[in-house]
């Protein structure tokens, strides 16, 4: 089972490096390992029987030790068109983002932070991401908006050492940004 690092470790904070696509066998291997894992975090009767389990909807590589550029994300929309987000995603890089900001309002958490850090955690609204998509075996854009854009970066962030919390402003946690929309 994978061991989640947490971000008293240094290796948290590192710029990962990319991975050669199509994957290598052991990248593979990785990659659907951590999908696994955060498939079984949203399942409460495991989390039940393993109480440091926390629920996630992304989990970055680098969380389970491994500081390469790959990221997993899975949760359920609510919408009957698409009702499943799902990636398992390597190289991710933002190649567009808009000058308008979105952020929670309920903040931000991650499977790597177990202490509560309050405060507007501001992403852009609109992202385009280009990424290898290990599901497709090809090469694709993604358009994401909204909750979609959050957890992208929050998951990009990831492979650049990033934590969610370095983006709280330390004076006023609060601080509103005219425009933003909240989420
Ligand atoms: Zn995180």
């Amino acid at each position: 089972m994978l061991r989640i690092v947490k971000d008293s470790e240094p290796s948290l904070r590192q710029k990962c490096a990319p991975v050669e696509t199509p994957l290598s066998k052991q990248n593979q291997e990785l990659i659907d390992e951590m999908l696994r894992y955060l498939l079984l975090s949203q399942d409460p009767k495991y989390r039940e029987k393993h109480p440091n389990c926390r629920e996630g909807v992304g989990l970055a590589a680098p969380q389970v030790g491994h500081n390469v550029r790959m990221l997993v994300i899975s949760y359920s929309t609510g919408d009957e068109e698409h009702p499943l987000v799902q990636y398992q995603l390597a190289n991710p890089r933002i190649i567009v983002n808009s000058v308008r900001k979105c952020y929670l309002s309920g903040g931000e958490g991650c499977l790597s932070v177990d202490a509560e850090h309050l405060g507007r955690v501001y992403r852009d609204f609109k992202i385009v991401v280009e990424a290898y998509d290990v599901k497709a075996k090809q090469n694709v854009r993604i358009t994401a908006r909204g909750y979609d854009a959050i957890v992208l970066q929050h998951e990009i962030d990831h492979l650049n050492g990033i934590l969610f919390y370095d983006h709280i402003d330390k004076v006023n946690p609060n601080k509103s940004i005219p425009g933003a929309v909240e989420i």
